[in-house]
């Protein structure tokens, strides 16, 4: 199924040629924003020399530094009259980031998670609840204004009480959300408390899960919890928010919209490009938006590009699922490290539950704390201490570093509704 299939399947030399002419245009546009105006200026940069994809090269990154520089309006490219909405995005320090939308741009952004539905197979007669938070975060209204569009029923429930997600999964037979991986383990635990099966009780059948990096195995976990299909979802405030990116129902990768936007993957330390198929920092331009368009923006998410076509005739690449964002990366003596190599090491063993923390304290010490699984632990001491061993073994094994592992009771540790906090760094270094 198809939203735009002639967009979404038009082939290479004609996305090439759109994606030109679009930058082309954007790049003009863009002279009018004093920020890139200055750049420009800086760097020799013409807008009628941008002449080919290659030249995209020459033009400057824009940060989230910039973004936040530039706060609240120092990037709108159309008049103030001209824009829409508003949406925000918070950083851990500092100012917001801000984004701007047009009218065409609100239209956009709902056609492009239009195509995401149907992509995955959705349709009009399905019911969709948003269990994202509405707001300021694009996470709520974007996918909202994108499942209307498309035509099915939307319930628009927020994050709210579990509870309350759960009356009106059952009420209105709801048979889609739109979930965090956290939030989605902490609802299927929920569900089996309240003693609901969620495959006879209710009428899910698919999840869109994003706004973190998840790893395969969670996805794994995730299906099997909840009885559903998961698709990954990929976007970001500064892009439109949701919708930059999502699976087909291959679930082979992320065709990233490129119509929309021309996707780089660089060495996040150099800024040189990377070759095909290697794990770099994805650079996004958005090439189709009108009110505030963002050249080469450095989203410090980790991915890679999947060349070779898709069987499901989409001729937009694939992204690799975000294996983690180049300034989540933890160097403990030494070496580097990314929490999403954790996570996938302890989604590994059955006995492990699946919230766990990382702390690093003192001299560079790292504990792992897990749960373990609701069957994990048969009482007997000697077993705890054998399983404690085997996580801190594997842990080495994929790490080169051999962490604390701290075994702690299923349900001990503290659950977000939200984005789950997995680090907490109290090194005195
Ligand atoms: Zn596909």
């Amino acid at each position: 199924m198809f939203w735009q299939q002639e967009i979404e399947t038009l082939d290479r030399p004609a996305l090439d040629a759109l994606q030109l002419k679009r930058l082309r245009e954007t790049v003009g546009k863009l002279e009018r924003v004093p920020f890139y105006r200055g750049k420009f200026l800086e760097n020799g940069i013409k807008p009628e020399e941008i002449k080919s994809m290659a030249d995209l090269r020459r033009l400057p990154f824009t940060t989230a530094e910039d973004l936040r520089a530039n706060y609240p309006d120092g990037m709108l490219a159309v008049s103030r009259e001209e824009v829409l909405r508003l949406h925000t995005s918070s950083g851990t320090t500092g100012k917001p980031k801000a984004l701007f939308f047009s009218r065409r741009d609100v239209d956009t952004a709902a056609e492009l998670i239009a195509r995401a539905f149907c992509m995955t197979g959705v349709t009009r007669r399905d019911v969709f609840q948003n269990m994202m938070s509405y707001g300021l975060f694009t996470g709520g209204l974007v996918m909202h204004y994108g499942a209307e569009k498309m035509g099915c029923l939307v319930i628009p429930a927020g994050p709210g009480t579990s509870e309350r997600q759960l009356l009106l999964m059952q009420d209105f037979g709801t048979t889609v959300i739109h979930v965090t991986p956290s939030y989605a383990f902490y609802f299927a635990d929920f569900l089996e408390k309240k003693g609901v099966d969620p495959r006879k009780d209710l009428s899910l059948r698919k999840a869109f899960v994003g706004a973190e990096p998840y790893t395969e195995e969670t996805r794994n976990k995730i299906e099997a919890a909840l009885g559903i299909e998961v698709y990954n979802s990929y976007g970001l405030t500064e892009m439109n928010g949701p919708g930059v990116a999502f699976e087909c129902e291959g679930k082979c990768g992320l065709h990233l919209w490129e119509d929309n936007f021309v996707l780089e993957i660089i060495n996040p330390a150099t800024g040189e490009p990377l070759s095909e198929g290697k794990t770099g920092e994805l650079v996004l331009t958005s090439i189709n938006r009108e009110a505030m368009p963002l050249l080469r923006y450095r989203t410090r998410d980790l991915s890679s590009v999947i060349s070779g076509p898709c069987a499901c005739g989409r001729t937009h690449r694939r992204i690799h699922r975000i294996t983690g964002r180049s300034d989540d990366m933890l160097i403990v003596r030494g070496v580097n490290i990314f929490p999403q190599q954790i996570e996938r090491v302890l989604m590994s063993i059955p006995q492990i539950g699946r919230n766990y923390v990382i702390q690093l304290e003192g001299l560079d010490e790292m504990t792992v704390k897990v749960e373990l699984s609701p069957a994990g632990f048969d009482g007997q001491v000697g077993h705890l201490e054998q399983l404690q061993n085997l996580v801190a073994e594997k842990l080495r094994a994929e790490l080169w570093i051999r962490p604390h592992v701290d075994l702690v009771a299923c349900g001990s540790l503290p659950v977000s509704e939200g984005k789950a906090k997995r680090v907490i760094d109290k090194r005195t270094l």
